[in-house]
């Protein structure tokens, strides 16, 4: 049943108080047909979890909640396993389940909140992971054709913390299912020193899929706000890339930067340049800058969208005047 002028508070983790004016909750692919062949809305978004919005206002237009559960082993054999998982899963039970079973490739991305159908719309990623490395195919519905459509991994146009869902085809798809591949031989991904370092302390150099999975979750724990305490959704803007003439002139300037080599260019990190530009711990009003974590906007009880959302855009601004770099959003600001 569709619900009118539902609020949206406990369906975003900044708990945010807006309203949507149309309000459905999708359990089957098939209730998809069945809303859009009757009823037409000028304004449709798919959500999950709700960990990487921030709504401004009240959304005019029909919001859809993704529960449509299940995982499905497709195909098996002594190296890899294809698994079909409903959009609406957890992702990080998801995770779960395949660490139990043993199979590799998403554990450093254990305890990312939100859905499997919202994985691939930024591709995710943590800790040297992405979710573009074992996403086979995404099934989706198009609202504007009433049909139903699979992306192949090219077709979904993968980048760094992007995809055609996040851009050219935003807000056209809920996506309902993702296929994945997962290996059956297991090589740890300890490229990030945060994890290394975790596992040295506790005197392990080769861990399993299961202790892995726990220091990733441990290191996120002690680094990142529990959103059911403290709402939040995350980092609020991807790390800046800069070219190779652009971060030769930077890097002279502020030799301490930290940085990582990519596509030909240079990443710089977002907290650092929060930090740097005085943020980190500061409070106006309701909203503040995560004290442990710089790239992280709370709400600490109470703040509008409008609130969050001018205070990012204060943080931006005292970047860019700083350092000339200017921050993007990983969340969307709606
Ligand atoms: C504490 C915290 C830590 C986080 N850490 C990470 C991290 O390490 N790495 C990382 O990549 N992200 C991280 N995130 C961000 C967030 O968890 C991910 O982006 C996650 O995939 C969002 O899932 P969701 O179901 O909550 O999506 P939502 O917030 O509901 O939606 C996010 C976007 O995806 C779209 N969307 C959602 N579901 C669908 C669907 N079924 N079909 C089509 N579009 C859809 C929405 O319209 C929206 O544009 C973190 C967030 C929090 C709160």
């Amino acid at each position: 049943m569709i619900s009118e002028n539902k609020s949206l508070k406990n369906f975003n983790t900044m708990k945010v108080d807006v309203n949507a004016k149309n309000f459905f909750i999708v359990k089957d692919v098939n209730q998809l047909d069945d809303i859009f062949k009757h009823y037409t809305f000028n304004n449709v978004l798919a959500i999950g979890g709700g960990s990487n919005i921030v709504f401004t206002k009240d959304f005019e237009g029909l919001v859809i909640k993704n529960e449509i559960m299940g995982i499905d082993i497709l195909f098996e054999d002594n190296d890899f396993v294809i698994i079909k998982a409903g959009a609406g899963v957890n992702w990080h039970e998801f995770v779960l389940f395949s660490i139990k079973n043993n199979w590799a490739g998403i554990e450093n991305l254990s305890l990312i909140p939100g859905t499997v159908g919202a994985a691939p719309v930024q591709n995710i990623g943590a800790y040297g992971q992405e979710v573009q490395d074992v996403i086979i195919s995404v099934d989706a519905y198009d609202f504007s054709t009433f049909q139903s459509i699979t992306f192949s991994n090219f077709e979904c146009q993968f980048s760094y913390r992007k995809s055609i869902f996040k851009q050219k085809k935003k807000n056209n798809f809920i996506i309902t299912s993702v296929t994945f591949e997962l290996k059956k031989h297991f090589k740890p991904n300890l490229s990030y020193p945060a994890i290394k370092n975790a596992l040295n302390k506790k005197n392990i150099t080769h861990p399993t899929l299961k202790q892995l999975s726990d220091t990733v979750i441990e290191v996120r724990q002690s680094k990142l706000p529990d959103y059911l305490t403290l709402s939040n959704c995350g980092s609020f803007f991807t790390n800046p890339y800069l070219d190779k003439a652009k971060f030769d002139s930077f890097i002279n300037k502020y030799q301490d930067a930290p940085y990582f080599s990519f596509h030909n260019g240079y990443k710089l990190s977002a907290g650092w340049l929060i930090e740097q530009a005085g943020w980190r711990g500061k409070r106006i009003g309701n909203v503040g800058c995560y004290d442990k974590h710089a790239l992280v906007i709370v709400n600490y009880g109470g703040a509008t969208g409008k609130e969050i959302f001018n205070f990012s855009e204060m943080i931006r601004k005292s970047v860019y005047e700083k350092f000339g770099v200017t921050l993007e959003y990983e969340v969307n600001i709606l």
